[in-house]
């Protein structure tokens, strides 16, 4: 309870307040100069101190000292005339109200003042006390709210950086400026690793303070003069201005994830953090701030293939790829409507009985020029760019029919199951339920046995919508498989809460079993976790006798993999199925 002192001082209620400032007064003609002070002064109850100046060039040297709260400006002065003083004054001290003195006449002149950034202005020889004390008054809330909005609108609200706007208009300027020096401009571009991840376990409100608390750190370790601004949700850029070169801002890059990755102290907890990062250098003379930024993304994007707390420099083995990227992306676009997609199948072996119980079907691309393409080539840039969804509805479309054929040929066999791939991109889709729904009557598919994979990951990442997609797609008859399980951080909750059917144990601790010390036991416990769960495992890659007799002591119900067979096309797969002995 600080209750204020009785013999604390009170100022007297008509002396000057100087933390208000002064109200600088800029009138040539002395007789004006009396009377406005004098207004002021009876108006303002002395409230401001008034400085006077004869001359513009005066005034702004008094501008530029600060303490101004607002400016009275005559626009006939020994050294400027009209528009030109309001200018000059703006150029000077942009945050300092003005309010216009003008003669009776030109009133249109103290309007056009007004469009220029004045804030009101005043008729000589009509101002009273009253006139005057609400102008001052009004102006200097006007410019408080002005500059406010202008602020809005060009920080992050979050963590008072600058935003996206502010910073290609500082990168603009830098650019121009570069021209004229022989210095160089740097742009990094900034990813927290798993963000998302981290954001939806502790809770968004320390999301939201970590994000502050790497804000502050981030400009702690940077120059006065460089900028950095928050992008998006955790992307942060930055701008270096006036460096040597590509060395220069690989030690700000290194100094900025060592910044990152110090440890948050939280209330309960700490939290550790990693950053990929990515650098573009403005290096030719035409360098657009857009193409740089692009460049920095997409140096960051190969920082966080590398691993965590790397960053990256965007070079011409980069350029070259991102041109090879926007290639392939052309291509893919007519890539359906040419017939240039084709499946290939990989069995799915009940373990026990040494037969096929599924097939996965998987993507291939026939490329006009460059060959067969594996997915990895082209299905992640089909998910950056939307063309996935497409992809993937030909893909379910096609399988379907395919799995037709298969029933047709061996009408008597138990029925096979069918695996399709489902990406991030997809179970964002609104419509997905509907489309697998349609695509399951037009091709006359038992939803009993289509089985979609979805990716551990992407039910980590994408938790609410994955969940939804996933009830409404058990509720149509489709069984789901979450795929390569371990590699995605799910918690035990989380599975718990799916309503899955399989756990297809990544490929990754597949190899690892009888020769890695931790994959065995690791193996073991997911397939006897998936039983716990409720769930069928299926083991990818199995390519060896020895990874299978540890599956089998294990426990662990179904397999795929090189050892059994590889993925081929549907002919191949119906003399596998009609018992013709392996490839
Ligand atoms: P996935 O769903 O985990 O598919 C299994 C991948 O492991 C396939 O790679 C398969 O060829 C490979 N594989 C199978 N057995 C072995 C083995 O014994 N050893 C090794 N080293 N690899 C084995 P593929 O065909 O290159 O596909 C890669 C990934 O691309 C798939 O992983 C899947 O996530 C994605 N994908 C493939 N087709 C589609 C599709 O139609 N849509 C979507 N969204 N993704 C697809
Ligand atoms: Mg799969
Ligand atoms: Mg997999």
């Amino acid at each position: 309870m600080a209750a204020t002192p009785s013999h604390t001082t009170v100022a007297p209620a008509r002396a000057v307040d100087r933390a208000a400032g002064h109200l600088l007064l800029v009138e040539d003609n002395v007789g004006d100069a009396v009377l406005v002070r004098e207004m002021l002064r009876t108006a303002l109850h002395d409230r401001f101190e008034v400085v006077h100046a004869s001359r513009l060039s005066q005034a702004c040297e008094r501008l530029e000292e600060g303490g101004t709260a607002c400016v009275l400006l005559d626009l006939s002065l020994p050294d400027a005339q009209g528009l030109e003083s309001v200018t000059r004054v703006r150029a000077a001290a942009p945050d300092v109200p003005i309010v216009v003195l003008t003669g009776l006449d030109d009133e249109r002149l103290a309007i056009s003042a007004v469009q220029e950034g004045a804030q009101d202005y005043l008729i000589k020889g009509r101002v009273d006390d009253h006139l005057i004390s609400r102008s001052v008054r009004y102006a200097i809330e006007r410019k408080r709210a002005e500059v406010q909005l202008a602020h809005q609108a060009l920080h992050d609200p979050l963590t008072g950086l600058p935003n996206r706007t502010l910073f290609l208009d500082r990168l603009a300027l830098a650019l121009a400026r570069v021209q004229r020096r022989p210095s160089a401009v740097a742009v990094l571009f900034l990813d927290l690793d798993r963000f998302k991840v981290i954001n939806d376990s502790l809770g968004h409100e320390t999301g939201d303070r970590l994000l502050v608390e790497v804000a502050a750190r981030l400009s702690a370790v940077l120059r006065p003069g460089d900028t950095v601004a928050r992008f998006g949700g955790d992307e942060f850029t930055i701008l270096c201005d006036d460096i040597d070169g590509a060395r220069d801002a690989i030690t700000i890059a290194e100094r900025v994830g060592e910044a990152v990755a110090a440890p948050f102290v939280l209330e309960e907890t700490e939290a550790f953090l990693t950053a990929s990062v990515g650098i573009a250098m403005a290096d030719e003379p035409d360098a657009r701030a857009a193409s740089l930024i692009r460049d920095a993304d997409a140096a960051m994007y190969r920082a966080k293939e590398k691993g965590k707390s790397r960053f990256e420099l965007f070079d011409a083995v980069m350029r070259a790829r991102a041109v090879e990227r926007l290639e392939v992306e052309n291509a893919l676009h007519r890539a359906v409507e040419r017939d240039e997609l084709q499946l290939h199948y990989q069995p799915i072996y009940d373990i026990a009985t040494r037969t096929i119980v599924g097939v996965e079907a998987l993507a291939r691309w026939r490329h006009p020029v460059r060959g067969l393409l594996m997915p990895e080539q082209f299905v992640a840039l089909a998910e950056e760019t939307g063309q996935i969804v497409e992809v993937g509805d030909w893909v379910l479309r096609q399988a379907c029919l395919q799995h037709r054929r298969w029933r047709r040929e061996r009408p008597d066999a138990p029925p096979l199951r069918l695996s399709v791939n489902l990406s991030a991109r997809q179970l964002q889709q609104k419509s997905l339920v509907a489309d697998v729904a349609c695509a399951l009557a037009d091709t006359g598919m038992d939803p009993a046995n289509l089985c979609l994979e979805i990716t551990e990951s992407v039910v980590v990442e994408e938790t609410e919508a994955a969940l939804q997609a996933i009830e409404a797609l058990r509720a149509e008859g489709v069984l789901i498989a979450i795929d390569d399980f371990g590699t995605g951080y799910s918690s035990l909750r989380l599975l718990k809460d799916l309503p899955a059917n399989m756990l297809k144990i990544d490929r990754s601790f597949v190899a690892g079993l009888g020769r890695d010390a931790q994959d065995t036991p690791i193996v073991q416990t997911v397939i006897r976790l998936a039983d716990a769960l409720g769930l069928q495992a299926v083991a990818e890659g199995v390519e060896t006798p020895e990874q299978l007799a540890e599956l089998v002591a294990a426990g662990c119900g179904l397999a795929q993999g090189y050892h059994f067979a590889r993925p081929a096309e549907a002919s191949v797969i119906s003399r596998l199925l009609a018992g013709a002995p392996q490839l």
